[in-house]
């Protein structure tokens, strides 16, 4: 089947192995040593692409979490979606997110991503506690700033190509609600936009939105939104349709 990730190109013709076990990959690894991992497919590009293809979306139960630290212990194909559905109304946030929520947890831990909070927070690695990594032999190895902290390193932002990210441990964080207190600046070129960028860099959130058509003087004008989460209470919010593991999550929550 032709397989392509976000921005359809390019496609590559893949067969496509499901997993949803360790066991199950480690069969399909025996057969294959030559596959990737595609999450949910939302990275540019081809680098979820291969002529095997390992999909990680069945591999996603959630399995603990502890309210006093906000340390969540997911299994890697959980999506974020998935995470802000069930914790949001409890209070609880990702401490960094992309610009898409439809990525999954071993996605974000490979893409090392970044979210709006970056200039504060820095990229997903630094909310991650452990992982484990499934390595080509089929070792299955636990991965922290302290245990094997080199493939740890590597495996942020490494494209999974150190192995297979299988759980994953990251640190939520705390909110008191959904609604984000906000400004947005008009700045005339680049050099207001970095003035601007300066001045609200104490802000959670910090994002321009430039105008790339703009030429000569006006070069880098922009719309900056700064703002940070409010703390009026208000922690409604519309999760879209739940699946059915996750209301068996909940019960036990
Ligand atoms: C609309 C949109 C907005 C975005 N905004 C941002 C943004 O603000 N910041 C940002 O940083 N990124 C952003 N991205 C990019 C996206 O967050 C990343 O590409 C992310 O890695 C996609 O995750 P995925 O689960 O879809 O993984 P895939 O696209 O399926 O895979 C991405 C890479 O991760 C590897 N991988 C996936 N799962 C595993 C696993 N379990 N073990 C090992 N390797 C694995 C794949 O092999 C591949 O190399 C955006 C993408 C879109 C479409």
């Amino acid at each position: 089947m032709s397989l392509s990730s976000w921005g359809n190109y390019p496609k590559i013709k893949s067969k496509i192995f499901k997993f949803d076990k360790c066991s199950t990959l480690l069969n399909i690894l025996n057969e294959h040593n030559d596959l990737i991992v595609y999450g949910n497919g939302r990275s540019y590009g081809d680098s979820a692409l291969s002529r095997n293809i390992v999909k990680s979306k069945y591999h996603n139960y959630f399995l603990n979490f502890e309210e006093s630290t906000g340390l969540l212990h997911v299994q890697a194909g959980v999506m974020l979606s998935d995470i802000l559905d069930i914790f949001i109304p409890k209070g609880w946030f990702l401490a960094i997110t992309p610009g898409t929520k439809l990525i999954t947890v071993g996605g974000a831990v490979a893409s090392d991503v970044h979210g709006k909070n970056h200039h504060l927070n820095g990229c997903f690695s630094e909310c991650v506690k452990a992982f484990k990594l499934m390595l080509s032999n089929g070792e299955i190895i636990k991965c922290s700033r302290q245990e094997n902290s080199e493939l740890f390193k590597a495996t942020c932002g490494g494209m999974g190509l150190t192995g297979i990210v299988i759980d994953v441990e990251i640190f939520l964080k705390r909110i008191e609600s959904t609604n984000i207190s906000q400004v947005t600046i008009k700045t005339a070129n680049l050099k207001e936009t970095f003035e601007v960028f300066e001045e609200y860099a104490n802000k959670e959130y910090l994002v321009a939105w430039i105008d790339c058509l703009a030429k000569d003087k006006k070069l880098g004008k922009c719309l900056i939104t700064a703002g940070s989460f409010s703390n009026d209470g208000d922690l409604d919010y519309q999760a879209e349709k739940r699946k059915k593991y996750l209301l068996i999550f909940l019960h036990l929550y």
